[in-house]
This record gives C-alpha cells, sequence and structure tokens, in this order.
C-alpha cells in the first residue's frame, strides 16, 4: 500500500479496529499505526460484557459521596492518586458538573441508542466471525439489602427505556444458576447482555481485513504530526511519514498526549482496572455475573474464567496495587463460595487504561481547529460495548452524515 491512505488511525485497541472494519467495508482506504500490538493495551483481558443494559453513565448522582468514602480505603475498588496536575483537577471538575440528575438523564437515552445500535452490529458480526458472541444476559448478585435496592433502582430506569430486566429473589437467582453455589440476597438479570472474548473479537477483525484495504503498522508509534493551517496531512513515525486525508485519534486513554502536540485538548483521563483468568475452573458459571457491593465482574470465556474490577484514575503506568487488587479477589468467596480466593491472588494480574470521560459518554468527535481531523476515545467501561457504533459513526462524520442530536451529545465542544 502506498504511503498515502484515505484514512490514518493512531492507535490499534478495539476502538481502532472497529473503525477500520467500518470505513473498510464503506471503500476506503485505511492505515492503523499502533505503537505496541494491537489490541494488547485495554481492550483484549477486560471482562468482555456487551452491555446493552448499561444506560447510567459513570457520571451519576450520589457518586461523589460514595467516591469520597472510598478514596479514604486503600482496599477500596475505586481510588485517585493524590498528585497535583491540572488535568485531573479539571476532570474532576467537569465530572461533578456531570453528576448532576439533569446531566444524567440527558445522557441516558444517547447511551441507549449507541448501546443497541452497537449489540445489533455485533449480532451482524457474529454471523461473520467466530468470538465467543454468548447471549446468556448479565446477572447482578447482591449480598446485602441495600445494594439490592440499589440496583433494583437502576434496573428500573434501564426498564423505563426498553431494557429486558428481571428482578430475582435468592431462590430465583439460584435456580437461574443451579450448578453453582452461590450467596446472595437477590438480584437482576439483564436478559439482553451478551459477552464475548474480546481477543478473538479483535483478532477476528484483523484477519478480516483485505490488505488491499487495511494495512497495519503495529510496533510503530506516531510521534508528531504534519500539518498546517487548518489540515493535517499525515504523521511522522520513527521509520516513515505517513499520509492521509482524514487522520482518527483513537489512541484511547494516552489519545489526550497524542492531540497535545496539534493543541487539541481531549478531556480524558486513564482509569485502571485489572483482571485474572482462572483457566479451567471446577465451577463455570453460563451466565456472566456483577458481584455488586465488590464490583467485580465474573465473565466465563471459553472453558476459563475471567475476574476484572477496580477504577483508579491514575498517571499512565500499568504498575497494580496488590493490596487494592488481593482486596478485590478476596471478596470473590463472599458471593462464590466455589471459588478458592487464594488460587486467585496466584494468577498473573493484567491491567488496562480506560479511556475515561468526565460524563460518561464517548467522545466522537471532529477537531475544530482542524477539519480533517476525528477524535474517538472516551469510551470509559464501554469501550467493548461500544466499539462497532463507533466504527460506523465515525465512518459518517468522515463522510458529514451524522445527525445533528448525535453530533452535539459526542462532540468536543460539549465540555
Ligand atoms: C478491567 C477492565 C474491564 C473492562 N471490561 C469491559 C467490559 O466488560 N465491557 C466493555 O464494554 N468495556 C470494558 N472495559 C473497557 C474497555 O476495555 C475500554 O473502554 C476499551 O478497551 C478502550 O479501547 P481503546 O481502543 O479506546 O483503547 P486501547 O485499547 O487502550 O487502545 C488504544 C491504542 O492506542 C495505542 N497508541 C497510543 N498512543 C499511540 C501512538 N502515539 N502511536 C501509536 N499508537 C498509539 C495504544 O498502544 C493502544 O493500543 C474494561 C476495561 C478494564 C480496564
Amino acid at each position: 500500500m502506498k504511503d498515502k491512505t484515505d484514512v490514518l488511525i493512531i492507535g490499534g485497541g478495539v476502538i481502532g479496529v472497529c473503525i477500520a472494519h467500518y470505513l473498510a467495508e464503506a471503500g476506503k482506504t485505511v492505515r492503523i499505526i499502533e505503537k505496541g500490538e494491537i489490541g494488547a493495551a485495554c481492550s483484549s483481558k477486560n471482562a468482555g460484557l456487551v452491555v446493552p443494559s448499561h444506560v447510567i453513565p459513570l457520571a451519576r448522582p450520589g457518586i461523589l459521596t460514595q467516591g469520597l468514602k472510598w478514596l479514604l480505603d486503600s482496599k477500596s475498588p475505586f481510588y485517585i492518586k493524590p498528585r497535583i496536575d491540572f488535568s485531573l483537577l479539571m476532570w474532576l471538575w467537569k465530572f461533578m458538573r456531570s453528576s448532576s440528575e439533569k446531566q444524567m438523564l440527558k445522557s441516558i437515552p444517547v447511551l441507549h441508542e449507541l448501546l443497541q445500535e452497537s449489540y445489533k452490529q455485533f449480532e451482524k458480526l457474529a454471523q461473520k466471525f467466530d468470538f465467543d458472541w454468548t447471549q446468556n444476559g448479565l446477572l447482578i448478585i447482591c449480598k446485602t439489602e441495600q445494594a439490592l435496592e440499589h440496583e433494583i433502582m437502576d434496573a428500573r430506569i434501564a426498564r423505563g427505556i426498553g431494557s429486558d430486566v428481571r428482578i430475582l429473589n435468592e431462590k430465583e437467582v439460584r435456580q437461574l444458576e443451579p450448578n453453582i453455589e452461590i450467596n446472595t440476597t437477590g438480584g437482576v438479570h439483564f436478559r439482553q447482555d451478551a459477552h464475548i472474548e474480546p481477543a478473538l473479537f479483535i483478532q477476528g477483525l484483523v484477519d478480516n481485513f483485505d490488505p488491499k484495504s487495511v494495512d497495519i503498522k503495529s510496533n510503530l508509534q506516531a510521534t508528531d504530526f504534519i500539518f498546517d493551517g487548518n489540515k493535517v496531512h499525515g504523521i511522522k513515525t520513527a521509520s516513515n511519514n505517513f499520509y492521509a486525508d482524514e487522520i482518527v485519534i483513537a489512541g484511547g486513554a494516552l489519545s489526550p498526549s497524542i492531540s497535545k502536540q496539534l493543541g487539541v485538548k481531549i478531556p480524558v483521563q486513564a482509569g485502571k482496572g485489572c483482571s485474572v483468568t482462572m483457566t479451567e475452573p471446577k465451577e463455570l458459571p453460563r451466565i456472566p455475573f456483577l458481584l455488586s457491593e465488590a464490583k467485580v465482574a465474573v465473565t466465563p470465556m471459553g472453558g476459563n474464567l475471567r475476574f476484572a474490577g477496580t477504577m483508579e484514575l491514575s498517571p499512565h503506568d500499568l504498575n497494580f496495587s496488590e493490596k487494592r487488587t488481593h482486596a478485590m479477589l478476596a471478596r470473590v468467596p463472599d458471593y462464590l463460595p466455589g471459588i478458592d480466593s487464594e488460587a486467585l491472588k496466584q494468577l498473573n494480574v493484567w491491567t488496562g487504561l480506560r479511556p475515561c470521560s468526565p460524563d460518561g459518554l464517548p467522545i466522537i468527535s471532529k477537531s475544530v481547529n482542524y477539519k480533517n481531523l476525528t477524535v474517538a476515545t472516551g469510551h470509559t467501561m464501554l469501550g467493548v460495548s461500544l466499539a462497532p457504533v463507533t466504527g460506523l459513526l465515525v465512518n459518517k462524520l468522515i463522510d458529514g452524515n451524522l445527525s445533528e442530536f448525535k453530533y452535539n451529545s459526542l462532540s468536543l465542544n460539549r465540555f
């Protein structure tokens, strides 16, 4: 392929790869520049949940009070590393403003529409290649009445917008997964939700690329831009310069540092999370669980079981807090007594940086300063779930076909 393509994407995570898929499907030539291995940053070892039920954004009323309590606890699932960082302070300010009821009610229908469209795309993609697309729903399990009440409140909001939800008592939870021992007061079953093996999904998309349409350069970092006036012509790397008519920044949590060189501010903070994967456990659920108070996702993947959680707003390092991770894993047997937490603690810990936007909606937007620059990031905890729709929307954005409603809700200008 030539040094110039129709579109050049910086970042080969699930977002960059999905964007390439939909652009290529629309007949465009695409190049992905990825500084590491495709999908290896945040996109392959996450919980793999595709959750149309998750219509309530992270920024919501009550989150600040809860967050402040967690901040004082070194074993809590949520943490902000104390540091003097202007961009973090600005982000927290925007997050605080987005946590109002009014803003949450504005975000819910937007997220709902995006998640539903993405879900339909997953169904279509599952016809083309195998990525363990499993539509068994998601079961939220609670230990305490208080947590159950909270989950039921959220379930009612989701139901109000059309989610297929069942509220379950203790007996009904057990009936749903009779082969697993579960300690619970009750739960909520989001029946439309699904799960995938995220690494298989990314690999499947890559394997289906026609090399005449999509060129992947991995282990190559975009170091600078070639631009003048209001146009970006291309990027520089240690080996070559690459040119394109349109440039897309899909660098996940690193997107702000990429766009900084153009003077474009992207309000995204890294939200570090971790996972461990138990191979062939004795008990394998059919349905993924969310352990409500512990904030742990438990996803069956092939014959394995993945446990994922924690959210640490921290600088861009992948070190994990052993105390926090072990505290998270130690809570698993409270819900699932058949799981040996000591065995969990021996497993290799993977960490990834979620690209967190202040209002919990993704940023899928043209830049104001550069007419051929698009930003696609900020998917926070929903990057897998929203990847296909992001690909579709970026294609529309580049063609100038995005509806005004979506444009405004997802635009960089909203902050
Ligand atoms: C523990 C955990 C569990 C999660 N579970 C779920 C879940 O169940 N469901 C769900 O929907 N989401 C989940 N998520 C969120 C999801 O993983 C992320 O939102 C998603 O992976 C973000 O994808 P991305 O492509 O934007 O970022 P990334 O995967 O980080 O990809 C960005 C890429 O850009 C590259 N890059 C950066 N700078 C440059 C440069 N200068 N040059 C070239 N390349 C560059 C990076 O190397 C990276 O590969 C989870 C996240 C975590 C941490």
